[in-house]
């Protein structure tokens, strides 16, 4: 008869494989992490800004110092709204000299997080292999994958992103919106340094951002662009050229970074809300994008992701039974309030600065003006930038 696993969890990618480094510190639990990916596949051209939060979990998971990069810190972020002059100034010095966060290679977290898994003991990877259905008994819940191996544990972790099939299995109502946005990320080379600061450009297409990256090592100054567009993809800027698309470029960056282009690829991901009703089922878990999928208006998503990885990681440590109904309700309670609301706040943001209707550029620039001008207000503007309370931070 085939073992049962503690825990399976469906989907390594970066929430995926960092509760499989966090978990499995638990040697105790039998952990297996399914991925329908290549092993070796790892073609993420985005970065993250990781929190204050975040990074404690990812040192606690033992990925932090497993890095290749140089984690570059932000140090400023600046806001701008349309053709208006700079809105918002969050400086260091109102953070009680704190810097904002990190701004990490997608690419290097995830090779970070298979180097560690790669020294667990208790911890098996499997992929290539695609999870095609499920069943569930009293005691343990099983993955049926693509080749009609079937896969028990005593709980299911479903981390299949998105589109999670492991979410449309669990059949929870889900809320959803969809931007009629995408988002093109690459990397660009500019002729100035950054400073370390983190630009938020809103436009009525959608945020243009400039996020703060370590230098080359032949010292390249470098930024990682979250270039927003909306409309048909006919006429995506997906489409243009190199040098046209350059030219764009440098017409939305500000003048001080001096001459600017695209280095590499890029690459388009078109973006929407998803959010369960439910993150729970008999013997089944949600966790961050097959729970909550949110715009990356506020760089938040993964910070999110990573509270789950978290919440639920501390509660199946030192437990006989890792899918036990009121654990599950427990998990389900401890993360249900901090994703609703930072839905709520990333949603509310797009729907008010993604557009040029005179009553929401009104009340957008009343509002920030008010927020520059209230320091309570910063504050909390400040600490939801940082992606934490603020009681974490070091
Ligand atoms: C443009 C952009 C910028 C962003 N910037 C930030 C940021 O600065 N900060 C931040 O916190 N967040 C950011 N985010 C959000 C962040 O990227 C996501 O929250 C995060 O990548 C989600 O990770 P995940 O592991 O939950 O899902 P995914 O990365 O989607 O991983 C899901 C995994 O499941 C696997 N899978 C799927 N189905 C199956 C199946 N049936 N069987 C087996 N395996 C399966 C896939 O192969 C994949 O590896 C951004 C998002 C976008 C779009």
């Amino acid at each position: 008869m085939a073992k049962t696993h503690d825990i399976a969890i469906i989907g390594g990618g970066l929430a995926g494989l960092t509760f499989a480094c966090l978990a499995g510190q638990d040697k105790r639990l039998d952990i297996i992490c399914l991925d329908q990916a290549p092993p070796a596949q790892n073609n993420d051209l985005r970065t993250t800004a990781i929190s204050y939060g975040s990074r404690k979990i990812l040192e606690e998971a033992g990925i932090w110092k497993n890095l290749s990069t140089v984690p570059c810190p932000i140090e400023e972020i600046k806001i701008l709204d349309g053709d208006s002059p700079l809105l918002l100034d969050f400086l260091r010095e109102e953070a009680d000299g704190k810097i904002f966060g990190w701004i990490v290679e997608n690419s290097d977290l995830k090779n970070a997080m298979m180097k560690t898994l790669a020294a667990f003991k208790n911890v098996e990877h499997r992929a290539p292999v695609k999870v095609k259905d499920f069943s569930v008994d009293e005691k343990t819940a099983s993955a049926i994958l693509d080749s009609g191996e079937i896969i028990s544990a005593k709980l299911i972790v479903g981390a299949d992103g998105r589109n999670s099939f492991t979410r449309e299995w669990m059949d929870v109502p889900v809320r959803t919106r969809n931007y009629k946005q995408r988002a093109i990320v690459f990397t660009a080379a500019h002729e100035n340094p950054h400073g370390n600061i983190a630009v938020e450009h809103f436009r009525p297409e959608g945020p243009f951002a400039i996020l703060p990256m370590a230098d080359a090592e032949d010292g390249t100054h470098r930024s990682s662009v979250v270039f927003t567009e909306h409309g048909p993809e006919k006429n995506s800027f997906m489409r243009l050229n190199d040098a046209d698309f350059n030219a764009e470029l440098s017409r939305r960056f500000p003048e001080n970074y001096g001459r600017v282009e695209m280095t590499g690829r890029r690459a388009a991901h078109p973006l929407s809300l998803t959010h369960a009703a439910s993150y729970i089922a008999p013997r089944m878990a949600l966790i961050a994008d097959a729970a909550h999928a949110i715009h990356p208006v506020a760089g938040q998503g993964l910070n999110l992701g990573f509270r789950d990885v978290a919440a639920l990681a501390g509660l199946v440590e030192a437990t006989d039974d890792p899918g036990a109904p009121d654990l599950l309700e427990n998990y389900q309670q401890a993360r249900r309030f901090d994703n609703m609301s930072m839905v709520a706040v990333t949603d509310g943001l797009v729907r008010l600065f993604s557009n040029n209707r005179p009553g929401s550029r009104y009340l957008r620039r009343t509002g920030l003006k008010i927020v520059a001008k209230i320091p309570a207000a910063k504050r909390f503007f400040i600490r939801r930038a940082m992606g934490d309370t603020g009681a974490d931070r070091g």
